[in-house]
């Protein structure tokens, strides 16, 4: 007995002595420390500041939002210095690389550029995308797709059978289903081994495995008219397939329709489409913080409507509010983080630079 008591304390003594040689590395090992499994890539369409700024007039509680404290600005122009679309906004960060607009995961001269969603399949983490667009749609398309124009949805649809992506949720289902050239994915999808679901109940039955849920024949109806939690619940479920596989997963989230309410100019649309997005955020960040291995990014790809806010009530009173265009605007956007490396996200940059920021901090290299 005294013998294993002894043999105990020399281990013991030995441990501590092994800890205190460790902590000496550990000074220099805040950057590996600092190096999260997860990447989580939210993207709220034509989210600028004034968008943000109306939601929080609006909102009767703080947003999620606002509880960050590591923020920078991303400079959205595209290959040419001119106003980006969606197309060339998803690709510079989805990609690295400037681009044309309308270009889906090409580079200016049309050549092909890997994403890192599938830099991170090849290094053997998971993926995943959710949007509430249809999923062909040009923002999550430039994570996955390479074609020459954002308009190639049934082309980008078959683009995704290419590609490992573990989840992927959003509207679309007809890109997949009901094609010019008679082709069924839906089938091809089946016997590559997912889970095709069609309806939210479905998708909260799916506990394991490979998903593609398809909610909608096209793109998911805006939040006010009957979407209810499909965003906030579809970033939850895509993280709790994700969060199985060990080594890691990539994912980007989607608040598609931000965007389409600065389109029509429709401060309505774009607060109720915010809010939902800031739901979605919430969920995101309850999982990020108890793991505490997940890097949460949060920015835009371009703002919408040249929105100004002149007086604080942004719903009630119309005068409250001015848009200067129904297209897009080449304002910088804000960029928020949380998690291992937020820090690196401070600071004004290029939207190119968030692709490199992530590839960073996931450990993975450009080839
Ligand atoms: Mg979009
Ligand atoms: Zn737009």
């Amino acid at each position: 007995m005294r013998q294993i008591i002894k043999t105990s304390l020399i281990l013991f003594s030995l441990t501590i002595f092994a800890l205190a040689c460790q902590q000496e590395v550990e000074v220099e090992k805040t950057v590996d420390s600092a190096k999260p499994r997860n990447v989580i890539l939210m993207i709220g369409d034509g989210m600028g500041v004034a968008q943000i700024q109306a939601a929080i007039l609006a909102a009767d509680h703080a947003l999620n939002l606002e509880s960050l404290n590591n923020i920078g600005f991303s400079k959205t122009n595209n290959a040419e210095g001119k106003i980006t679309d969606s197309a060339a906004g998803g690709t510079a960060m989805a990609c690295g690389v400037k681009t044309y607009n309308g270009a889906i995961g090409l580079d200016a001269n049309k050549q092909p550029v890997k994403s890192i969603l599938h830099y991170a399949e090849d290094a053997g983490l998971a993926s995943g995308l959710v949007a509430t667009s249809t999923i062909t749609h040009a923002t999550p398309a430039s994570f996955i797709a390479h074609e020459e124009s954002r308009k190639s949805y049934q082309a980008i649809a078959r683009d995704f059978l290419d590609t490992d992506i573990d989840v992927f949720i959003g509207g679309g289902y007809n890109d997949f289903a009901k094609r010019d050239d008679g082709l069924n994915l839906i089938d091809s999808l089946t016997t590559r081994g997912y889970q095709v679901v069609t309806d939210q109940a479905a998708m909260a039955d799916i506990k394991t495995g490979k998903l593609a849920a398809l909610l909608n024949e096209g793109p998911m109806p805006p939040v006010a008219l009957g979407r209810g939690d499909m965003l906030p619940n579809a970033a939850t479920k895509a993280i709790e397939l994700l969060k199985q596989d060990p080594d890691g997963f990539f994912l980007m989230v989607e608040g598609s329709q931000i965007d389409w309410g600065g389109h029509e100019n429709n401060i309505g649309y774009v607060v109720t489409e915010l809010l939902d997005f800031d739901k979605a955020i919430g969920q995101v960040l309850e999982f990020a913080r108890q793991d505490g291995n997940t890097l949460v990014i949060i920015t835009a790809d371009h703002e919408t409507g040249g929105l100004s806010l002149l007086d604080v009530d942004v719903l009630g009173d119309s005068t409250a509010v001015n848009f200067s265009t129904d297209y897009h605007t080449g304002v910088m956007v804000p960029v928020y983080a949380y998690g291992p490396g937020a820090e690196a996200f401070r600071g004004t940059y290029e939207n190119t630079a968030i692709f490199d920021k992530m590839m960073t901090a996931l450990g993975l290299d450009k080839q």
